[in-house]
């Protein structure tokens, strides 16, 4: 196990040795000029970063401090999990309002209750102050055969894992200044990279793969236009949290679920059973102009371009 090393003294690193402490064993080999993370042998490294700002991502009153942390170090993995990496690493980069010197321990303690629950411990960060609360949460995988955006094939079919709508749901309630449903709310604030789901699916012949968090239509956009074809999603086969319509749940971001295109003939029960959710064939790769139509009812029907950033 990597040791921390031993830091100086001074305000700026008071607040590190704190924050270690929160992290406890979801930390190592904190406090060196960078952090040192094994690869195995003939995987491929898998990076990327993710930044949560107060008021533009997620509004404070909607999430306890915990869920901010948990939620930002979920969504970074999330991108992973659509890779097939097995996470290995985190770094956090705290911007740090005044207000906040007391609470950021609590969202330390949703950092690394993610960090524990995916096995990527924090090896490295920084904090700085600033005016408004910030998550910069950079992570490291690994996989001897990423899965791209790039690979969906004509013929394949498309996949979805877990029931969508609750955050979309949640964030219209909040939106109206009604409390959301328990479940709805629960989906928004604690969602879970799937990380071995993400695996599976990739050593079971996954051609492509995305993380939904812009919306089941806007992010499988992005994988047809990566890939060049024409994803067809019938909306009658969704699969729904309890008070979505498929309207919503195809619109519906912050899901990090996975949308994937590969064989009919994926093991959906074995999939339930290994992981608890669903896995559900929602649609098929045509030819054609790059993008993705709906079907509902049998009559084609439109596919919103989702929404980004929702505390606009
Ligand atoms: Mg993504």
């Amino acid at each position: 196990v990597n040791e921390h090393v031993r830091l100086a003294g001074g305000a700026e690193f008071d607040l590190i040795r704190r924050l270690a402490d929160r992290y406890g064993d979801a930390a190592a080999g904190l406090g060196d000029d960078a952090g040192v993370v094994p690869v195995p042998p003939g995987e491929q490294l898998v990076a990327s970063t993710d930044v949560a700002v107060e008021d533009v991502h997620f509004r404070s009153h909607w999430l306890a401090p915990a869920e901010i942390g948990y939620r930002a170090a979920m969504a970074a993995l999330s991108d992973l999990a659509a890779m097939g990496a097995a996470p290995r690493a985190m770094l956090v980069a705290l911007t740090l309002p005044e207000r906040w010197r007391t609470a950021v321990d609590e969202v330390a303690d949703g950092i690394a209750l993610a960090a524990r629950e995916t096995g990527a411990p924090i090896v490295g960060g920084d904090v700085t102050s600033g005016t408004a609360l910030a998550l910069a949460i950079t992570v490291l995988g690994s996989a001897v055969a990423p899965m791209r955006r790039t690979g969906a094939s004509v013929g394949d079919a498309v996949w979805v894992t877990g029931a969508l709508g609750g955050p979309g749901l949640a964030l219209a309630a909040y939106a109206e200044g009604r409390a959301p449903d328990l479940e709805h709310a629960r989906r928004f604030a604690a969602p879970r990279a799937r990380i071995g789901e993400g695996q599976w699916l990739a050593t079971h012949g996954a051609t492509a793969a995305v993380d939904i968090s812009d919306g089941l239509g806007a992010d499988l956009a992005h994988l047809a236009a990566a890939s060049g074809v024409r994803v067809t999603v019938d909306l009658d086969r969704l699969p729904l949290v309890a008070g979505a319509t498929p309207e919503q749940a195809v619109a519906s971001g912050e899901e990090y679920e996975l949308a994937v295109t590969g064989p009919a003939s994926l093991d959906a029960d074995a999939f339930a059973r290994e992981f608890g959710i669903p896995l559900t064939r929602i649609g098929t790769v045509e030819s054609g102009d790059a993008g993705v139509a709906g079907t509902r009812l049998g009559k084609p029907a439109p596919i919103p371009a989702g929404f980004g950033h929702f505390a606009r």
